[in-house]
Parts: structure tokens; C-alpha cells; sequence
């Protein structure tokens, strides 16, 4: 699915009409986060969306910290952010931005508001405040400090600036109408007391700016023409336009809404994702099992993959849940079309090929991808004893198992074909060893006796290859919406969503693999070294994700 063959969406009509009718010059878009947490797949739609936006009509996008809230803000988040965004290929416009930037030009428009009789500092506690402020149903009430004059507004407003007040003791309000059926109308708040020290402005400020308050007018500053955000702002909307309409500001943005990204088995929430890693039930934000950025990139997702996701998903105004599936289809899709192949055993069990010289060691070659000649092509060590998976051996099977069986002949993948004779078991009577005959004569073609192995099974050599860790992850969540009608979604975490292989035996060029970059390990799925973990004579694996296509097979039926 590329643009060019997907209808056009509602916003790309929008601005193709604003553009072709001088409404405006240029397309500008931002991608607004709060530094409060590291970007996850929610925030990937709405990144492709604005920065998609930019490139395609020749426009630019800002990266704007959106950091109002000193205090659940940190640097940390700052410089993921900037690295998640850059990964997924994008590139913003100049440097980064920060509303923090604004905090002197807002300060002076929330004056400007004051001088015009249209802010006041009202006393009342939030919980007044609260009763005031009335319901869906009922009007609220005027405050009681709603009439103050201007003078004693603007003395008031400086000596909160100036620290003289307790946090809580009082704010500024915007006056609009306490009647207001949008409730967001009802006198809200554009600047509270908050004597805590900002990362970008250090102890310059005590009080700061309301994020309605500061997002509309950053969004004038910046040129912003295009300002579009989720439909939960839908209701935020008459304020923005209140706020612009009344301020000195120097451009006109506009706001436009689209559904968020929901999935199902996730949750994307910074709250509850800071959750997971806060109470332990994830290793950082960065864990392979989080739908984080850096989550999914240590996994083996690829910033392509994600593309490709948030372009199958579309834009639109109706809030739904994408099924996960979709990602995962989205992931498998470009794993198996860019990602080259290697073969690593699980779980072990010695093969001994009995007729194979004692000693010797020849290189076989294995095409890097079935189809891409672009990936170089693997040399595979091979020698008298191998590994296979313990599952790809019985001593009896009927006719739909095709493995090696014994008195029964297969093909170890790119090499020989070989025959089960003798079964070797410990005291406990596990099989520890098969003793095989190879076919010396059966490489990259039948045996001579004209019968075809049924089956082809992966192996490793057993004198030369990575002794590695496996980690298969399942999904996060065993419920399909775990956060739904105010759940506590830590109660649908699955117990099982990790489980640890150690003594696995790679081929032995992933010795070289680099962290994160994706194999599919035949016949297993699709793999990267993990970033974090591991050595370098022990490297971890991860597994991104299984080979099934379940998601495709169900669109199919
Ligand atoms: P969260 O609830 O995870 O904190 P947020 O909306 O508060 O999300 P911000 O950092 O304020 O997070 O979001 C930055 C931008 O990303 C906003 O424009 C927001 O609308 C968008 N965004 C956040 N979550 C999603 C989502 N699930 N789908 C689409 N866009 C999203
Ligand atoms: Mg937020």
C-alpha cells in the first residue's frame, strides 16, 4: 500500500484545498510530545502523520516539547524523544523547540489578557473552584473575585510571578462565561503557582502556563498552520480559537482532530507504560516487550515497518481499535522481505554423522535471502557431529511428521541428507544422541537411489558455532483490552511473556551480528541480538517476532 494508491484522508484534503486557495502559503505541522515519558506506537501515527504531512506538500514540521509541567518532566525524555523521532526517519525543522521558549511571550499575552478585562486572579481553592465550575447539565457560578479591576489584577498577577504566593492559594483565569455549555469556556485556568524548578528555565519561573493557554499561541509563534491533534481536543477547540482571536498573536493556526491509535493487548498511555517500568513488571522503557519506540527498535522492529503500519491504519475522525495483528503483519512483512537468513537450534541434540571423517571440516554456502542476491551469501562449517532441535527427532512417527525419523532419511537445510540408525540414551533413558549416516553424494541434489527426503530441517555445527541466549517474548497483556471501562490493566499482565533459552547454538556468522538489525532464523522466526544484554562470545537474541501470518490468513477468509 503506498499513497499514491490509498485515497486521499480528510486532512490531506483540507490542505490541498487551503494551499490551491491561498489560505496558506506553506504547510506547517508540529509534532507536539510532553517530556513526561518515551514516545510509544500511538505517538509513531501521529509523527508520520504530521511529518508525512511536511514532506509530502513540500511544508516543514517542528518538533515542539510541549513542557508546561515542571513536574513530571525530565531531560531523559527530552533526548529519547529526539532519538525515536529521528530513527522512525524523520527530520524536524531547525532545532528542536520548546513552548518553555514562549514563557516570556506568554507571560506578556496572559497580561495583555488582564489589561483587556479578560483575565482576573480568582482565590478560590480547586475545590471551590470545582463547585463553581458546575456540570455537563448545570451552569457554573461566577467567582466571587471574577470582578476585580484590572489594577488590582495586574498587581495581583505580578506578585504571584514574584513568588508571594502559596502553590494552590490562587490562579489566573481566563473570563469567558461561566455559563458556557462547553465546559473548557467556563473561566479556565492560564496560569498556576507551581514553585518547582523547570529543565529548560531552571528557577526563573513560579508560575506557568495552562497547556490550552500555551498551545494555541506557541502554535502562532511557530507559524504553525496546521496544528493537529486528537479528537479528545475536539472540546479544547473554541478555546483555542478564543484565546487566538483575542491575543495579539502573529499568525492564525488552526486546529484539526483525528482518532488516536488504540491497539488491542496494549495500552498506550505514558502513565501506564511509566507504570509497568516504575513497578518492575518491565526491564526500562526500552524493554522489548513495551510498545515503545525504543521498545519495538530493541526488539527488531524496523523504523520501515512501522511506516508501513501507520499507512495501513489511515486517518480518520471515528475512534476504533486497530487489531495488533496488523503491526505484526506490518513487522513480518518487511522482516521477510529485507531480513537475511541464518539457522540457529534451540534446543540441541547431538546428531554424530558416523561415516563422516574424524577431523574434517568443509564450508558449505547458504544463500543469504531466497530471493534478495543483494544479501551475501552465508559459509556454513560442517563436520562430523551437528546440532538439531530435540523436536525434529522421534524414534517413531506417522506419516505427517516430517522430521528425522529413525531408519528414516532427511535433509539438513543447505547440506546432506542423512539417515537415522542408532539411538543413543542415558540412564534416565532421554535420548542424548542420534548416530546418522550422511549421503556424501546428496548435496544440492537427490540421492542417487532416487528417494526424496520428505522433510528439510535446520542444524548447526556442533565444533563451530555461537553459544547464545534466546528470549521469546509473547504479548504484554493477556487481555484483549486491558485498560477498558477504568480496569487496572497491571491485572491482565501475562505471567508468560518472557521465556529465557539459554545454551542455543547459532550458526556461527552471527557471531557478527549487529544489535538490533533483524534475521530470520529458519524455520523459527525473526531474530536481532539484543543491544542491552549479552556478550560478545554470548550474544542474546531476541525474537521480534514468529513466522505465522494469522492477521494475513484472517483478512484472507
Ligand atoms: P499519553 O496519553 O501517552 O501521555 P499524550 O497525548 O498525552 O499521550 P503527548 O506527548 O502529549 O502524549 O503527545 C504528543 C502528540 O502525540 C500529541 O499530538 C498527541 O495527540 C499524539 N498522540 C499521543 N498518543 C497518540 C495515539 N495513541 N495516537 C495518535 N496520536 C497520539
Ligand atoms: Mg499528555
Amino acid at each position: 500500500m503506498t499513497s499514491e494508491s490509498k485515497p486521499a484522508h480528510f486532512l490531506q484534503n483540507i490542505i490541498r484545498e487551503d494551499l490551491a486557495e491561498g489560505r496558506v502559503d506553506q504547510l506547517t505541522t508540529r509534532f507536539p510530545p510532553e517530556p513526561n515519558g518515551y514516545l510509544h506506537i500511538g505517538h509513531a501515527k501521529s509523527i508520520c502523520l504530521n511529518f508525512g504531512l511536511a514532506k509530502e506538500f513540500g511544508g516543514q514540521c517542528n518538533l515542539r516539547f510541549d513542557d508546561t509541567n515542571p513536574a513530571k518532566e525530565e531531560e531523559e525524555y527530552v533526548n529519547a524523544i529526539k532519538r525515536d523521532v529521528s530513527w522512525l526517519g524523520f527530520d524536524w525543522a531547525g532545532d528542536a523547540r520548546y513552548t518553555s521558549d514562549y514563557f516570556d511571550q506568554l507571560h506578556q499575552w496572559a497580561i495583555s489578557l488582564i489589561e483587556q478585562g479578560k483575565a482576573y486572579v480568582c482565590d478560590l481553592s480547586p475545590e471551590e473552584a470545582r463547585e463553581y465550575r458546575g456540570t455537563l447539565k448545570a451552569p457554573g457560578k461566577n467567582s466571587p473575585f471574577r470582578d476585580r479591576s484590572v489594577e488590582e489584577n495586574l498587581d495581583l498577577f505580578a506578585r504571584m510571578t514574584a513568588g508571594e504566593f502559596d502553590e494552590g492559594s490562587c490562579s489566573l483565569r481566563a473570563k469567558i462565561d461561566m455559563a458556557a455549555p462547553n465546559i473548557n469556556l467556563r473561566d479556565p485556568i492560564i496560569y498556576r503557582i507551581k514553585k518547582m524548578a523547570h529543565h529548560q528555565t531552571g528557577d526563573k519561573w513560579c508560575v506557568y502556563p495552562s497547556y490550552d493557554f500555551a498551545h494555541g499561541q506557541s502554535d502562532a509563534i511557530e507559524g504553525i498552520s496546521h496544528s493537529i491533534c486528537t479528537l479528545e481536543f475536539e472540546d479544547h477547540k473554541p478555546l483555542y480559537d478564543w484565546f487566538i482571536e483575542n491575543l495579539p498573536v502573529p499568525a492564525l493556526p488552526r486546529q484539526y482532530e483525528f482518532a488516536r491509535l488504540q491497539l488491542n493487548y496494549t495500552v498506550v498511555s505514558k502513565r501506564k507504560l511509566k507504570q509497568l517500568v516504575d513497578e518492575g513488571f518491565v526491564d526500562g522503557w526500552d524493554d522489548p516487550r513495551m510498545p515503545t519506540l525504543s521498545g519495538l527498535r530493541r526488539r527488531g522492529v524496523t523504523p520501515a515497518a512501522i511506516r508501513q503500519f501507520c499507512e495501513m491504519i489511515g486517518v480518520t475522525r471515528s475512534d476504533s481499535t486497530v487489531d495488533v495483528g496488523m503491526l505484526e503483519y506490518a513487522i513480518r512483512d518487511d522482516l521477510d522481505k529485507n531480513a537475511p537468513r541464518a539457522m540457529c537450534v534451540m534446543a540441541p541434540l547431538k546428531v554424530t554423522l558416523t561415516n563422516y571423517p574424524e577431523g574434517q571440516q568443509e564450508m558449505l554456502s547458504a544463500p543469504g535471502h531466497p530471493v534478495r542476491d543483494d544479501l551475501p551469501a552465508r559459509e556454513l562449517p560442517f563436520s562430523k557431529t551437528v546440532y538439531i532441535e530435540q523436536e525434529d527427532f522421534r524414534e517413531e512417527a506417522n506419516k505427517k511428521y516430517k522430521r528425522l525419523v529413525l531408519g528414516k532419511k532427511v535433509r539438513l537445510r543447505n547440506a546432506y541428507v542423512i539417515k537415522a540408525d542408532e539411538v543413543v540414551k542415558n540412564d534416565a533413558g532421554e535420548i542424548v544422541e542420534v548416530l546418522c549416516s550422511v549421503d556424501l553424494d546428496s548435496l544440492g541434489k537427490d540421492p542417487a537411489d532416487g528417494v526424496k527426503p520428505k522433510g528439510v530441517i535446520h542444524w548447526v555445527s556442533a565444533d563451530n558455532n555461537v553459544d547464545c541466549e534466546v528470549r521469546l517474548y509473547d504479548r504484554l497483556f493477556n487481555e484483549e483490552a486491558p485498560d477498558a471501562g477504568g480496569k487496572n490493566f497491571l491485572e491482565s499482565v501475562n505471567p508468560d511473556n518472557l521465556q529465557i533459552l539459554t545454551g542455543c547454538k547459532a550458526e556461527i556468522g552471527l557471531a557478527q551480528a549487529e544489535p538490533e538489525k533483524g534475521y530470520q532464523f529458519e524455520r523459527n522466526g525473526y531474530f536481532c541480538r539484543d543491544s542491552k544484554y549479552g556478550s560478545a562470545e554470548k550474544p542474546v537474541f531476541n525474537r521480534t517476532i514468529g513466522l505465522r501470518d494469522s492477521w494475513a490468513k484472517e483478512q484472507g477468509k
